[in-house]
């Protein structure tokens, strides 16, 4: 045996929200788990996010209105989405199947699986965040989606379609938005508050105190670099940057980086990044933010945070570790600085990248030709907020019990 070889029921590849929430389930299902990261837990794209908990995404970025504002798009300046061309040439088949599944009849099929994940997942949010000693950094304040026009159409539509998944929320006028956030400049003609979606005031932070739950009921934390996966006998042999790690089970929950470490077990993967970014201001400490706000024509989010107000962009289809490129974050600064005053920048912007599967759904479940082997990733916009479900779902699969929502529509085997 090598130096430096450990034996574990289950290892977890990752230790985002996905991989955190699926070792900590694992352990309190009794199992032996090490997860590994080449970083502290919650320091990718679990840390950048915009923090939202949200009940309401349920329908993601590929449905029928995508379609009809390809023509938009196109010219490749809006702040929704900037694509390139160069990654789009080389990924045509991610691209039809992404635009496939925007059909209107793939709706409604899509978007009960999600809402069995988010809901799932809301509640066990809602209690290990308290368990993890962290519950002062969850706000019940809503979130808000703002429109600048008076388009109360498009404010009901989004309701409408809320309501028919049970999904609550309310619609306002300028007056109740003033209401609503008072230190707000009354840019904003009609609001839909989602008021079951909560939010963190640091996801990164939230991530480490589910990671020091995690600890603190037995499981370890390690940081090295993961090389590669390998079966062996009936269990697993995964090679670190300082020894190995003999597993029964492993769960891959990688985030945007998942599909490289699959390829050489034979799964080609069509996991693609929606590229987003943020930038942190100082607060005005009189004119605070109560809540996030997404503003629908703008494509961008505001969300109070501990350090100040994260503003944060919309997608940018092209390759995971492109070179940056700021200017949908450039374009929305000012339109955040004409919401609510705020100061100068803290920090450097920051950038990171949403798994997508073409079907906008994660891979949630066992990959098809390998025994004990678990793919947990592709989470798109929700993966803070579905992380939990998809961690308790993964660890109840290991445990062959049943988990806490239909996971049919995320079968692995629909892609590999
Ligand atoms: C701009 C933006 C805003 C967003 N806003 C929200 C939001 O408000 N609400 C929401 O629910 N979701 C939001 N998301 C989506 C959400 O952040 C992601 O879906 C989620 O964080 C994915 O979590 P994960 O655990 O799968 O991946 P990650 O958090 O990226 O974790 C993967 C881990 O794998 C590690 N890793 C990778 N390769 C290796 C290797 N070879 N060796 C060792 N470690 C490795 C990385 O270090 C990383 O820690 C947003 C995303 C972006 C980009």
């Amino acid at each position: 045996m090598a130096e430096n070889t450990s034996n574990t029921d289950v290892i977890v590849l990752g230790a985002g929200m996905v991989g955190i929430s699926a070792a900590y389930a694992a352990r309190r299902r009794g199992l032996s788990v090490v997860v590994v990261d080449r970083r502290e837990p919650g320091s990718e794209t679990s840390y950048g996010n915009a923090g939202i908990l949200s009940s309401g995404s349920i329908f993601p970025l590929n449905q029928p209105s995508l379609l009809s504002k390809l023509p938009q798009y196109l010219s490749n300046r809006h702040a929704a989405l900037r694509w390139s061309p160069a990654w789009a040439l080389r990924n045509p088949r991610w691209i039809a199947g992404f635009l496939a599944n925007a059909a209107a009849s793939q709706t409604r099929p899509r978007a009960l699986a999600l809402r069995g994940l988010i809901n799932a997942s809301l509640k066990l949010h809602r209690d290990w965040i308290v368990k993890a000693g962290a519950g002062e950094r969850i706000r019940e304040t809503g979130w808000l989606k703002a429109w600048r026009s008076d388009n109360v159409a498009a404010a009901k539509a989004d309701q409408d379609a809320l309501t028919d998944y049970g999904i609550k929320s309310e619609l306002l006028d300028r007056q109740a938005i003033s209401a609503l956030e008072p230190n707000i400049l009354p840019v904003y003609s009609v609001g839909l508050l989602h008021t079951e979606t909560a939010s963190v005031d640091s996801p990164g932070n939230v991530v480490k105190a589910y990671a020091r739950m995690l600890a603190g009921s037995g499981g370890e934390v390690r940081r090295a670099e993961i090389r590669s996966i390998a079966p062996d006998g009936d269990g697993w042999r995964v090679v670190l940057s300082d020894g190995e790690v003999r597993a029964r089970h492993v769960v891959v929950a990688l985030g945007p980086w998942s599909a490289d470490l699959l390829r050489p077990l034979g799964y080609r993967v069509p996991l693609a990044t929606e590229r987003g970014y943020h930038r942190e201001f100082k607060p005005n400490p009189s004119r605070q933010l109560l809540r996030p706000i997404h503003d629908a024509e703008n494509a961008f989010l505001m969300t109070p945070m501990e350090q100040g107000i994260r503003v944060t962009s919309g997608v940018e289809l092209t390759a995971r570790d492109a070179p940056p490129n700021f200017a949908q974050i450039d374009a929305v600064e000012p339109l955040a600085r004409g919401v609510v005053e705020f100061g100068e920048q803290v920090g450097e912007t920051w950038r990171g990248a949403r798994p997508t599967l073409p079907d906008s759904l994660p891979m949630i479940g066992p990959a098809p030709r390998h025994r004990n082997l678990w793919l947990a990733f592709g989470n798109q916009h929700i993966g803070f907020t579905t992380g939990p479900a998809t961690g308790e779902a993964i660890a109840a699969m290991i445990a062959g019990a049943p988990p806490p929502f239909d996971v049919a529509a995320f079968a692995p085997s629909r892609y590999i």
